[in-house]
């Protein structure tokens, strides 16, 4: 960790000094000789000599734009002025009298200090002070860096929003018809319709119901969980995302692996597929963890694809598809937990974390992920990613 600086000491003498060194052996003797000099040429309450280490206040060293130690600068009265190299004793002898001659005239001088907008002085007047504005302007950039990522995650809510309620409608439609089914056919039968509640019919639609309740429950615990997940272990940064070109650049970078296997890898992506909106480093961790699976599981002159769907309006479904041993329907879902691997794969390498993460990823996105596999028929991956829709100010 970087060492905490030293706050700079407040100081009102005339002439401000600011000696920036680094760690080298030989600094301690240079700050010995400079020392010596400004006190050969002036009285100690004529100026002050503040002396500061580069890599303790690397801020402080890109603020004057330093680029060599040991650097002298006056940074008041104004103008600064920087001096630098190996000859500091002689240049500091040289400018010495033009400086005293500057605040001698800043002495007998009304001065005017510009003013900013809200009629504060924008002189830097100090050392103190200096380090006071750059403090102040780092704040201000890294306000302005939390600011663009708290909106980018509203702009994700946003997102959510809209897909989960087009997500719940379908089995929330799927209730209600039900239930006017159930209603309209509980009443006295109208001409031309014969249909009659009997028990059977309404078993039948009793249970369509629950079944669709149980799916808006399922589909509410999950948001749950992804939110304490994502909240938990995952800052996702997410923005407008090409899928087409990752999945393309991630199947070059793997071209080797395909090779040595004799793998034939074919993609199918429609030319008109929108962006997503994901975190692009995390959504490449993904597919290289499932095309990996899919390279190491599948037996040598295999056939692997990379397929994408835009499935519904909200979401685009991506398909990693091999014709490698398959896993057993039993374990379809505990693949998904970590260190969980088949007993068949044990002696291959692996942890069994990579398809725990993929899923953490998926889920902080919102999106789902799961398998279809039959034993000795191969295996498909999908997960879902939340389209891109550029937010209404944008
Ligand atoms: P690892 O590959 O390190 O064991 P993963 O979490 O990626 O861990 O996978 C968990 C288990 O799922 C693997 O050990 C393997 O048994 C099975 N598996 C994953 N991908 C495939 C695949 N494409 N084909 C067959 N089995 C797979």
């Amino acid at each position: 960790m970087e060492a905490t600086p030293q706050p700079i000491a407040r100081s009102e003498a005339p002439l401000q000094l600011l000696l920036f060194v680094d760690k080298r052996p030989s600094s301690n003797e240079r700050i010995r000789q400079i020392r010596a000099c400004l006190k050969e040429l002036a009285s100690d309450d004529t100026y002050e000599l503040q002396v500061v280490d580069v890599s303790e206040q690397p801020h402080l060293a890109e603020h004057f734009k330093l680029v060599a130690t040991p650097s002298l600068i006056k940074i008041h009265p104004e103008p600064r002025q920087i001096l630098a190299g190996s000859n500091l004793i002689a240049q500091l002898e040289n400018w010495w009298s033009r400086w005293q001659r500057s605040i001698e005239d800043r002495q007998t001088t009304p001065q005017t200090v510009p003013l900013t907008e809200k009629g504060t002085p924008v002189e830097i007047k100090s050392i103190a002070h200096s380090a006071e504005v750059i403090r102040l302007a780092d704040e201000i950039f890294r306000f302005q860096r939390e600011k663009e990522e708290l909106q980018a995650q509203l702009q994700f809510k946003d997102h959510l929003i809209a897909m989960l309620a087009h997500d719940l409608r379908n089995p929330l439609t799927a209730v209600s018809i039900a239930l006017e089914t159930l209603e309209q056919l509980s009443q006295p039968p109208k001409e031309g319709n014969e249909l009659r509640l009997n028990p059977n019919l309404t078993a039948q639609l009793l249970r369509h119901a629950r079944n669709q309740t149980k799916a808006i429950d399922r589909m509410i615990t999950d948001i749950l969980q992804a939110a304490r997940d994502k909240s938990a272990e995952f800052r996702i940064q997410p923005e407008q995302l090409d899928l087409e070109k990752l999945c393309l650049e991630v199947i070059d970078r793997l071209h080797d692996q395909f090779a040595a296997k004799f793998q034939k890898i074919t993609t199918d992506i429609p030319s008109d597929l929108p962006s997503v909106y994901a975190d692009p480093e995390r959504v490449r961790q993904v597919i290289v963890n499932l095309l990996d699976n899919a390279i190491k599981y599948t037996p040598e002159h295999g056939a692997i694809e990379v397929s994408i769907l835009h499935r519904t309006t909200q979401k685009v479904q991506v398909s990693i598809c091999d014709n490698g041993p398959g896993i057993p329907h039993d374990n379809q879902t505990r693949i998904f937990e970590d260190s969980f691997r088949l007993k068949r794969d044990e002696a291959k390498e692996g942890y069994g974390i990579g398809l725990a993460l993929c899923k953490r990823v998926v889920q902080a996105h919102y999106g789902q992920i799961w398998v279809d596999s039959e034993l000795n028929h191969g295996s498909c991956f999908h997960f879902t990613l939340p389209v891109y829709r550029p937010s209404p100010s944008a």
